[in-house]
């Protein structure tokens, strides 16, 4: 085992990992440190892994089309790895309901603006791509308890936005061992069961970090990818307080139903954003749905003080929320008496928008607040990460002169600025998981 890294990197996740390959291309000498047992293990091994080009500012849409590419090439990306094999990306299309919404305008003008192909469904052609669905508009959704909940719906939707380039992710901790084995296989190197405690620092900049046991590991960058843990990462290093924007980790569960027999979602199933109806969901293998919570504004939010200790059992109230919204929009679906699914949590920022940037202590960078949609962006954000870490590193002061990054497959040139942990609250954000 290296202790003499160039940089350590708190965190074996999808973003720590990405990172990780990042640097370790750039000739830097990378150790990942993980208290679980293994790449992946956190939040990313939760993650719906849904790939999606919708996000309501220029910067992320351009970001997560970048990344559509990453996940296309993925193997010749990743090189090597073992007999695991890869993760694959499903490409079976995205599709948002319509229903007026303003959002929707700002969609289509930036789906123009980068060239993310898509196409305008009517009504009629919703129907007939998906002729389970109730194609009525819920909006806005309520808490299944609130006696309107099961009340008749008097509008239509309007129709559908389709991107044929949409999907997921079919194992997003084998995506993350790829990533791990891609490092490895350029000297980066991974201590797992091992709890960072402390982030030391000296002579004005981060020195390296003390691990539970007591060992010390000297490096002169550490990189903050803790996912959940952030912020108490952030406390350790001193470095919350100079933060504009900060992170908080969220609850969430998200839940798995069989579809009805007569549709094979697996087949002919697409990703729905139904934020109309509170939800989003995607085809799961067996026949299988999972929905997840768009965040609409009447669910309360269940913020977690300690990450280490916070409610990990399925509720009631959330599994009968989730599925009986997906039970108005699909009306045949079969509701089990039993839940299932998984519960986990984000890492969100003030505004839903990443922190991919350096910190007021020297040598300690940020790569936190993914804000439950950053699994699909991980690849391009490790390339921005470690261009903005090697730049910062010989020079650059990246507060004043934002590090510009050229993304390798769509050859955008992205503002790492926009990240900025001094940013000011991002207006055009959704403050939703859409980012
Ligand atoms: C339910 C759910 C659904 C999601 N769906 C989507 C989606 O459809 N599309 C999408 O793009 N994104 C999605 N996301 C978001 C995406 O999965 C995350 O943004 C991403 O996985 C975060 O990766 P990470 O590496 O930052 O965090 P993690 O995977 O949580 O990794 C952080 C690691 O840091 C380690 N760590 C923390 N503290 C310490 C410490 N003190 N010492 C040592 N190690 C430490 C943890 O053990 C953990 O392994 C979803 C997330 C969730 C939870």
């Amino acid at each position: 085992m290296n202790h003499k890294p160039d940089a350590i990197i708190i965190g074996s996740g999808i973003i720590g990992c990405a990172i990780a390959f990042e640097l370790t291309k750039r000739g830097y000498k990378t150790l990942n440190v993980d208290k679980l047992p293994t790449a992946g293990f956190g939040s990313t091994s939760n993650s719906c892994a849904i790939v999606r080009f919708h996000y309501s500012t220029l910067d992320g849409a351009q970001m997560a089309f970048e990344n559509y590419f990453y996940w296309k090439d993925w193997p010749n990306y990743i090189g090597a790895v073992d007999n695991r094999g890869y993760a694959k990306f499903v490409e079976c299309g995205f599709v948002i309901f319509r229903n007026n919404d303003p959002s929707e305008q700002n969609f289509l003008d930036l789906f123009a603006q980068i060239g993310i192909d898509y196409e305008e469904w009517s009504l009629e052609e919703l129907r007939e791509k998906f002729p389970i669905g109730d194609l009525h508009s819920f909006w806005p959704p309520q808490p299944v308890d609130d006696e309107t909940f099961w009340e008749d719906p008097a509008k239509p939707l309007t129709g559908g936005i389709y991107n044929p380039q949409g999907g997921y992710v079919n194992d997003p901790q084998l995506a993350t061992t790829n990533l791990m084995q891609a490092a490895q296989r350029n000297g980066g190197e991974f201590l797992f069961n091992a709890e960072v405690v402390d982030v030391r620092q000296g002579n004005g900049r981060v020195s390296g970090i003390t691990l539970s046991d007591g060992t010390q590991i000297d490096a002169p960058v550490v990189v903050n990818a803790a996912g959940p843990h952030s912020f108490i990462i952030n406390r350790l290093a001193g470095v919350e307080d100079g933060m504009k924007i900060k992170t908080n980790a969220l609850r969430r569960e998200v839940h798995h139903v069989a579809s009805p027999k007569r549709f094979n979602f697996n087949q002919d199933g697409f990703v729905f954003s139904d934020a109309d109806n509170g939800i989003y969901f995607r085809p799961e293998t067996g026949n299988n749905i999972l929905v997840g919570s768009a965040d609409p504004a009447c669910d309360p939010k269940e913020w977690v003080e300690n990450p280490d200790e916070y409610q990990s059992q399925l509720t009631d109230q959330l599994w009968k929320t989730q599925v009986y919204r997906l039970a108005r929009r699909i009306p045949e679906l079969e509701i089990p008496t039993k839940p299932s699914g998984i519960v986990s949590m984000y890492d969100v920022s003030s505004d839903w928008i990443p922190v991919y940037d350096q910190s007021d202590l020297p040598g300690f960078y940020l790569a936190v607040g993914t804000s439950g949609n950053q699994f699909k962006n991980a690849a391009g954000a490790g390339h921005l990460m470690a261009t903005l870490i090697d730049a910062v590193e010989k020079g650059q002061n990246h507060d004043v002169d934002p590090v510009q990054v050229t993304m390798p497959y769509t050859g955008v040139v992205l503002n790492a600025g926009f990240y900025s942990r001094l940013r000011e609250y991002n207006t055009e954000s959704s403050h939703t998981v859409m980012g």
